[in-house]
């Protein structure tokens, strides 16, 4: 990878808050959609000549709509204790990149226009005119926000950030400024139905090439079934898991345990992409139209179950929005969770002794694991507290045989996103996932160097992606980071092996 025009931060003993560095990242800010990628998503191709009213007019609808974001506008007291939980805010210090600080882009806004005090006194309350300067900051800032919750944890009103940024981010594309991005990849799964474009031939060869390849390496026919009507589970995953490293070892992973199972599960090639990029831009319509074929998906191959893969943001659309979104499941099995992640799946067998694993064969790592935050804060793992918690840690345990975690504040409901996370996983932003990766990276430092650690897990294939790109510029391997069903799959003992 060519060297990046700017500074990466140097690794430190542990993260310090950052020196206030003004506009430091006002430059930084993804390529606005095209109307091609606008206008099949239902917003305008440009920007609208009337854009102040039609923004307006949006937030108004959106504060009446969702009385979180009325309450989050009027709750902060100013207090601070999120102006330092944001990595970006750690990795850059631009201090629009406080969580308070991006939420008041919005909040100075709204005073202006929704509250008395603001409409007669503005200067007095901080309120401000929806001008050009403002819309340009909530392009630039709306866009260095990962929706990853991190702040919410630590804010004493439970304010969150994440949903100021999709509602920023509506605003911006109903006026004609989407983000090409998360925009381009939304219209590829509504007509291909995968954020790859990838259609049924290709998706169909890659997946007998891997059965190829799984023959050839454990001797046994394990499938990656297409389409298979009558199925018992049909499992949806994030298109990387089709092809890209480490992500496609995942894959393999999954089709092993379902192997070792003996559950019949098929992928579809109409809904071959768990990921839903909806929430990204925080527009529930285009959310509910990539996630609708799934369940059509699930109802024509008639399966009993539907099974999620390791993607972060595809679980907590599946766990949180899903029954609104396309519900209800009455035409699936009441016996199982609907729906089940693949590590809920993989934990149930292996509790109840259905998979038998060799750790040794993992013997030459030592792994720690990266909790995601869509999994660690936006929904959960299992049926008890804190499931998303210790069932991927009980999963890599059960495969390996040395497995460390990183510090206490940077892992479970206080994990540091990758970086790369809420539809910011484009080259255009590489210098924010750059710097917004250093918590992580830090942390990741310290156990390499106290426990010798040479592996990250992660489950979700936004941070195996970003990880593989930005941790060589932290001076580590891009192939440190790797899937928990990796670990499960090469633990997992075939045939003759028992
Ligand atoms: S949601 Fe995450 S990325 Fe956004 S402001 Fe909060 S900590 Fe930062
Ligand atoms: S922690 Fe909450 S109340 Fe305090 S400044 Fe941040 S958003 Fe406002």
């Amino acid at each position: 990878m060519a060297k990046p025009e700017f500074e990466t931060p140097p690794l430190e003993d542990w993260v310090s808050t950052p020196a206030v560095q003004p506009d430091a990242m006002a430059h930084v800010r993804p390529f606005v959609a095209k109307p091609e990628y606008q206008e099949p998503l239902g917003f305008p191709g440009e920007l609208v000549e009337n854009w102040q009213d039609v923004a307006l007019d949006k937030m108004g609808e959106l504060l009446g709509r969702y009385r979180s974001l009325q309450v989050f506008m009027d709750a902060c007291v100013k207090c601070g204790a999120c102006a330092d939980k944001c990595h970006y805010y750690l990795g850059t210090g631009d201090p629009k990149n406080m969580p308070v600080a991006r939420q008041d882009l919005m909040r100075k806004v709204y005073r202006r226009y929704f509250t008395t005090a603001g409409k007669w006194f503005p200067k007095l309350v901080g309120a401000v005119e929806l001008s050009e300067e403002v819309i340009n900051d909530w392009y630039s800032y709306y866009h260095q926000c990962s929706e990853c919750r991190r702040c919410s944890v630590y804010c004493p009103y439970g304010i969150d950030t994440a949903e100021i940024t999709m509602a920023g981010r509506e605003i911006l594309a109903t006026i004609g400024v989407g983000q090409k991005y998360s925009n381009e990849i939304i219209g590829k799964v509504h007509t291909i139905g995968n954020n790859l474009g990838l259609p049924e031939p290709a998706l169909a060869d890659t997946l007998e090439g891997l059965e190829e390849e799984i023959e050839e390496d454990i001797n046994v026919p394990v499938k990656l079934p297409l389409d298979q009507a009558g199925a018992d589970v049909l499992l949806v995953t994030p298109s990387a898991d089709f092809f890209a490293e480490p992500h496609v070892d995942g894959l393999i992973g999954y089709a092993k345990v379902f192997h070792q199972a003996g559950i019949s599960w098929t992928l579809s090639s109409y809904a071959s992409e768990a990921a839903n990029f909806g929430i990204f831009i925080g527009n529930y319509q285009n959310m509910q139209k990539v996630a609708q074929r799934i369940r059509q998906a699930a109802l024509d191959l008639g399966v009993k179950r539907i099974v999620v893969g390791e993607c972060g943001h595809a679980w907590r659309v599946a766990y949180s929005f899903w029954n609104t979104l396309i519900g209800p499941f009455d035409f699936l099995d009441p016996a199982y969770p609907v729906p089940q992640h693949i590590c809920e799946f993989t934990h149930d067998l292996n509790q109840r002794g259905v998979l038998k694993f060799d750790r040794e064969a993992n013997d030459d790592k030592v792994v720690t694991f990266h909790d995601s935050c869509n999994v660690s804060r936006g929904s959960r793992l299992g049926d008890t507290p804190g499931g998303q918690f210790t069932i991927p840690r009980d999963l890599i345990r059960a495969s390996c045989a040395h497995f460390v975690d990183m510090a206490p504040d940077t892992i479970h409901e206080h994990t540091f996103c990758c970086g790369g996370g809420g539809g910011l996983l484009t080259d255009d932003l590489i210098e924010l996932r750059v710097k917004g990766a250093l918590p992580r990276a830090q942390a990741l430092q310290q156990v390499i160097e106290q426990h010798e650690v040479t592996h990250m897990a992660a489950i979700c294939a936004i941070c195996k992606s970003q990880f593989t790109k930005v941790l060589p510029q932290y001076g580590m391997g891009m192939d440190m980071i790797i899937s928990v069903h990796q670990l499960v799959g090469d633990a997992l003992v075939f045939g003759s092996e028992h």
